[in-house]
C-alpha cells in the first residue's frame, strides 16, 4: 500500500507541467532554496496602517546600504506573516501610449514616457511614487511557500528622492491576456529571423494599464527587499525597494507564453535571498 501511494505522488510529481524554466542548466528546486523564516508571531494584533518600518520613502535607493534589511526575491511563507489592514497603496493607473517597447538584453520591459509617469502613479501614506516602466520575468522571482509561479511582472515605481516601490504580478498558464499578448507581439524582432533582436519599438497604440492589473489588489504581501538585478546571484544589489506582492494572478495562455519564451529565450529569475530578521507583512480585508 505505501509502495502505491509513492509511485503515485511520483506520477503526479512528474506530471506537474508548470515547472519553473532553468539557469544556466541548473534548476532551481524551489523547496530546496525555500528560506525558514524566523520570525514568530509574538502578537494576534492587526496593524491599523501601511508597516512604517517597511516604506522606502526616505531612504533613496543604494544612498546607504544600511538602509537595506535585505535581498529580493524571498519565499513567502503565508503562515507567519504579520497582519495589517490599509487602503493603501492607492493605485492611479491609467492609459499609458506604447512609445517604448523594449528587448533588454535579457527581458521585455516598457519604458513609460514623462507625461504617461506623471498620470500613472501610486501612492503610500500620501507619497507618490510614479511608474516609471514595467518588465517580465519567466519563470517567476518571487515564492509563496515555495512554488514558483510562470512569470512575474514588476511595476517600478519611483518618488521624489529616488526611493522605489514595486508591485509584483504573478502569471500563471491559463487564459489568454489580449494585453499580454499584445505587448509581447510588440516586442522587436529581426525581420529576418522573426527571433529576438535588443532594441526599442514604438508601436505608439494607448493601453489601459488596468487591463493588467488583477481586479483585486488590495490583498497582498508587503515586505521591503531590494533590486534583483543585475546580480542574479547572491551578490547584493541595490534597496532598500517596497515590495508589494498581489495575491490575485493573472493568466497567460500556453501560445503567448511559448512566444515569450521564443524571443526571450533565457529565464531571468534571481536565485531566493534570505529573510532573515525581516518580516511579510499581509495586507488583510
Ligand atoms: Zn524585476
Amino acid at each position: 500500500m505505501k509502495y502505491i501511494f509513492t509511485i503515485s505522488i511520483l506520477f503526479l510529481i512528474s506530471c506537474n507541467t508548470n515547472q519553473p524554466r532553468e539557469i544556466n542548466g541548473n534548476k532551481l528546486d524551489s523547496n530546496k532554496n525555500k528560506v525558514q523564516n524566523n520570525t514568530s508571531m509574538t502578537s494576534n494584533d492587526t496593524l491599523s496602517e501601511f508597516p512604517a518600518s517597511i516604506i522606502s520613502f526616505g531612504k533613496p535607493l543604494g544612498s546607504n546600504q544600511n538602509n537595506i534589511l535585505g535581498q529580493s526575491p524571498i519565499d513567502i511563507n503565508s503562515t507567519t506573516t504579520k497582519k495589517f489592514h490599509s487602503t493603501d497603496p492607492l493605485i492611479h493607473y491609467q492609459n499609458i501610449v506604447l512609445s517604448s517597447i523594449q528587448h533588454t538584453e535579457e527581458n521585455l520591459k516598457i519604458n513609460l514616457s514623462a507625461v504617461d509617469q506623471n498620470n500613472n502613479y501610486i501612492t503610500i501614506k500620501g507619497v507618490v511614487y510614479k511608474l516609471i516602466q514595467f518588465h517580465f520575468h519567466d519563470s517567476s522571482e518571487t515564492t509563496i511557500n515555495g512554488k514558483r509561479s510562470l512569470m512575474e511582472v514588476h511595476f517600478v515605481n519611483m518618488a521624489a528622492d529616488s526611493s522605489f516601490t514595486v508591485l509584483a504580478l504573478l502569471i500563471e498558464k491559463g487564459s489568454s491576456n489580449p494585453l499580454l499578448e499584445k505587448l509581447i507581439n510588440a516586442s522587436p524582432l529581426s525581420q529576418k529571423t522573426g527571433i529576438k533582436q535588443n532594441g526599442i519599438n514604438a508601436i505608439n497604440d494607448s493601453i489601459n494599464l488596468n487591463k493588467l492589473l488583477p481586479t483585486n489588489t488590495v490583498d497582498y504581501y508587503t515586505f521591503s527587499g531590494s533590486l534583483t538585478t543585475p546580480n542574479l546571484d547572491t551578490v547584493p544589489n541595490k534597496g532598500p525597494v517596497t515590495f508589494i506582492v498581489f495575491k490575485s494572478t493573472q493568466q497567460i495562455s500556453n501560445d503567448v507564453y511559448k512566444k515569450y519564451i521564443h524571443i526571450y529565450e533565457k529565464p531571468n529569475y534571481r536565485v531566493i535571498q534570505k529573510l532573515g530578521s525581516r518580516i511579510v507583512y499581509e495586507n488583510v480585508q
